[in-house]
Formats: C-alpha cells, sequence, structure tokens
C-alpha cells in the first residue's frame, strides 16, 4: 500500500491526473448533485471535461430511474448528458440478465416501473411490480399461485415491498435453478440534515434471509457495473477515473476494477473514513481509500479552464 495515498489533490496534480485519463466516470447523489440540487460547478466540470475530449459516464446504484430519465434530469440540471452515458442499476441488471445471465423467461420483480421499463427494454417480462397485500389465511401463503415461467427473483428499490412479496421471492427461491439477482446493496439513502431512509440493501437481505440464499448483486462495487461500460465502449482501465462519494460502493469498485479513484467531500464518506479503512490493514479495506480527494467536484474547474 503506497503511503501517497488518499492525497488532496490540486493545482499542477490535478491537472496532472486529467491529462492521464481519457474517461471520467461519476457517481450521482453526493458528487454531481444532492436530491434535486446540482452541486455548484459540477455541470461546468462535466460539460468541461467533454469539451476537452474526456468520455463521461454516470454510474448510480439507483435503481428507480431508467436511463431516459436521468438523462433528462441531467439536462435539467445543466449538464450535457445523453442516455447513453448513464449506467443505472436498473439498466445494469436488464443487461446483466439478458447478456451474462442470458435468461430465458420472465422475472419475478421486486422493483419499480423503471425497472419494469428497462427489462423490457431488453425483451424481458416481469411480474410482480407494484403493490401486492397479503390475502388468504397463513396457511396459503406458502402455495401462493407462482408463474411457471418466472426464472429469476431481482430485487431493487420497491416502495411497495410488503410481507407478500418477501414471501412470494422465497417461494420461487426455493428453486435452486432460480436465478437471484439484486441491485445494490446500500443499505440507508442519505437525506439532507442527517436523515435516511432505508435503502434497497434492506430489502435485499430481507429477501436473502427469508431465501437462505446470497444475491448476485449488479451495482457498486461489482465489477459488472464497470464492465457494462467498458465493454460498450472499450474503456482502459488505467486510464478512468472514478469520482464518487462512497467508499465502499465507489472507491471499491474504482480498486476492484484498476482505475484510479477520487473521493468528494459532498456526500457520506469523509477523509477520516478513508484514514481508518488505510489504518486497518485489512485487505478489503484498503480497496476503500481512494488515491485522491478534493472537497468538491469544482475544484477540477481550474485545471479545465482556458
Ligand atoms: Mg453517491
Amino acid at each position: 500500500m503506497a503511503v501517497s495515498k488518499c492525497r488532496r489533490l490540486s493545482g499542477g496534480a490535478l491537472r496532472e491526473l486529467l491529462d492521464s485519463v481519457e474517461s471520467v466516470l461519476f457517481d450521482c447523489d453526493g458528487v454531481i448533485w444532492r436530491g434535486d440540487q446540482a452541486i455548484p460547478g459540477a455541470a461546468d466540470v462535466v460539460n468541461r471535461l467533454k469539451k476537452h475530449g474526456k468520455r463521461v459516464f454516470f454510474l448510480t446504484n439507483n435503481s428507480t430511474k431508467t436511463r431516459g430519465m436521468y438523462a433528462d434530469k441531467l439536462r435539467r440540471l445543466g449538464f450535457d448528458a445523453a442516455e447513453d452515458d448513464v449506467f443505472g442499476t436498473a439498466f445494469c441488471s436488464a443487461a446483466f440478465l439478458k447478456s451474462e445471465a442470458k435468461l430465458e423467461g420472465k422475472v419475478y420483480l421486486i422493483g419499480s416501473a423503471a425497472m419494469q421499463q428497462e427489462l423490457r427494454s431488453v425483451g424481458i417480462e416481469q411480474v410482480g411490480v407494484g403493490p401486492d397485500p397479503v390475502s388468504g389465511a397463513q396457511a396459503d401463503w406458502a402455495g401462493v399461485p407462482l408463474d411457471p415461467e418466472v426464472r429469476a427473483v431481482l430485487v431493487g428499490f420497491d416502495e411497495h415491498f410488503s410481507y407478500m412479496k418477501l414471501n412470494k421471492a422465497l417461494q420461487y427461491l426455493r428453486n435452486p435453478d432460480c436465478l437471484f439477482v439484486g441491485t445494490n446493496t446500500d443499505t440507508r439513502l442519505p437525506l439532507e440534515d442527517g436523515k435516511a431512509i432505508p435503502g434497497t440493501g434492506c430489502l435485499l437481505k430481507a429477501v436473502e434471509t427469508a431465501a437462505q440464499r446470497q444475491a448476485v448483486v449488479v451495482g457498486k462495487p461489482s465489477k459488472f457495473m464497470f464492465e457494462c461500460v467498458a465493454g460498450r465502449y472499450g474503456l482502459d482501465p488505467a486510464k478512468t477515473l472514478m469520482v464518487g462519494d462512497r467508499l465502499d460502493t465507489d472507491i471499491l469498485l474504482g480498486s476492484n476494477c484498476g482505475l484510479k479513484t477520487l473521493l468528494t467531500l459532498t456526500g457520506v464518506s469523509t477523509v477520516a473514513d478513508a484514514e481508518a479503512h488505510q489504518r486497518s490493514g485489512c485487505d478489503v479495506r484498503l480497496g476503500m481509500v481512494p488515491d485522491y480527494f478534493v472537497e468538491s467536484v469544482a475544484e477540477l474547474l481550474p485545471a479545465l479552464q482556458g
């Protein structure tokens, strides 16, 4: 482990880093926006990176939006972005089931309408989206009617998550041939003022516990998320920079895939968190130590001006 890790980046070193990469991958929430507000200067940074000939992609573990919805949000906030630049877990899960798992059959989906749409766009049908309250007597629940064409259970963010959905997922997953895939393991979605709501990781953990199986996870820090972009655009890991606000997802993904990593302090993780990982000496935790950090992506601006 190089002692020079987790260096504050500024001036010439910043310019040097940007010169050394061809592609920049940005996490979204906590990096380029917070909720519905762009991080000041972030759009300028992204747009100038593109003008300098860098390829820019957006990688988010959030499964509640399609690529199209993200592209709309990016443009509304002033980012120069197209659908193809966006890799969210709704899109990547559909891509995983189609191209990696070569799924033939339907998906039992614990997730959103956006996930349903991304599945549909690769020709995969789903059942399960929307509210599903408990019905019948407890004695009937293990025998709840199942769709015989379902070959996979996919768990993403679902505001209608319920006991009956958990039960149905368990019944499908009792078949060892039924695939089990999760979008991401983030346990909390941070809100302003230190508030938070339960994230997909909580739902996935519930299904894993009930099914006594472990899901294949598509989102960061899983390598698949990078491979999804790299496979389409031929990215060279050594010439790619991952920018994120979370050590356990964004930065670990970067380390897992051999990318350069930059932590921004406008979101979840702190420099103290990174230093604690560095001191731990534990291999997995060392992967969560970024190469560099900046207070905000806006600090990249001076290196891109002129
Ligand atoms: Mg984030």
